[in-house]
């Protein structure tokens, strides 16, 4: 997915100091953004007050919709710098074309794992042929200094392992959760992690006292650390946890993000992760000059143009506004 916002505004983020030491429990609310003509997303990350969690800058939330007769999702080609992307989704399907060749159809349970790496673009779209309905979350990694320009690649996985307790099934997207490790590739500790839920469960999932972590509601009624989440809301947890106390009222889906506090300062603008202006600036400019980011073969539409860059330069600078 892209940030498709033309007004897209600087993001600054990264660096330890606004990270918690200790469990908090932040209740933060999305933000409506409209991506083209039909599709509404919640946007949890970047959020008012909390910009990361671990290496993870970016989360948007979207459906369940029902696309039965329309186009569904339709993202035309657009750049990525400095980025992993991760496609996950609960119901329907996305086809996903890259720079690189790729042409995968990603469906529910399996990881769509992009790495931008120094620069690749892509297209996502839901297929002619496509599931009356079309939920799921979109997500962004930020790279660390050392792999920010490794060569762009994509991987689908359709077989991820899971991690069980009674009434919690945890799949592990990326990263690592309690021992068991996805095979998607990662450049900093993090884990991303669906939990499917059976009502009536109440469940202990294990932690490390090292990550911050935070986790967003998808579907159900369940309560994260005694605090009730709605779907569409994330819960920021802090660190200092060795275990999450869950607790589900009907069938629930949450996602659990977390990693270690991202060390370095970032600059995040449109579809961009950089560590100065010049940087942005000159990404922006490739893109707009059809320049380094490589084409997206088949789709059909052209591809998106850049937003202005702000007025302002930016600058990197803490984890919150
Ligand atoms: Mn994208």
């Amino acid at each position: 997915m892209s940030n498709l916002d033309r007004q897209a505004t600087l993001s600054v983020c990264g660096g330890r100091g606004f990270v918690p030491g200790e469990p908090v429990r932040e209740l933060l609310s999305p933000r409506k953004v409209k991506l083209g003509e039909s599709t509404e997303v919640r946007r949890l990350l970047p959020n008012l007050g909390r910009r990361m969690i671990g290496a993870w800058a970016f989360v948007d939330h979207y459906g369940p919709d029902d696309i039965a007769g329309e186009p569904g999702m339709q993202i035309p080609p657009h750049p990525h710098m400095g980025l992993q992307t991760v496609s996950w989704l609960h119901e329907g399907e996305v086809l996903h074309r890259d720079s690189t060749g790729s042409l995968q159809t990603v469906r529910p349970g399996e990881l769509g794992l992009m790495t931008s790496g120094r620069a690749i673009s892509h297209s996502e779209e839901s297929p002619a042929k496509h599931a009356r309905y079309l939920h799921g979350a979109q997500l962004w990694v930020a790279l660390p200094g050392a792999h920010r320009t490794v060569e762009p690649h994509f991987q689908h996985h359709a077989n991820l392992p899971t991690v069980q307790a009674p009434g919690l099934t945890a799949t592990v997207i990326l990263g690592e959760l309690d021992g068991t490790l996805s095979p998607g590739t990662t450049y900093s500790p993090l884990v991303g992690a669906d939990l499917a839920l059976a009502a009536g469960t109440e469940a202990a999932l294990p932690l490390d006292p090292d990550f911050e972590y935070a986790v967003l509601a998808m579907s159900g009624e369940a309560s994260v650390d005694g605090v009730p989440v709605q779907p569409g809301s994330m819960l920021y947890l802090g660190c200092g946890r060795t275990e999450l106390p869950l607790r589900a009222v009907s069938d629930a889906g949450l996602m659990l993000l977390g990693g270690e506090p991202f060390a370095e300062e970032i600059v995040m603008w449109w579809n961009f992760i950089g560590r100065s202006n010049d940087e942005i600036t000159q990404a922006r400019s490739d893109w707009e000059e059809g320049t380094r980011f490589g084409e997206v073969k088949g789709y059909d539409g052209d591809r998106l143009t850049a937003p202005e860059l702000p007025p302002v330069a930016l600058k990197p600078r803490g984890r919150v506004r």
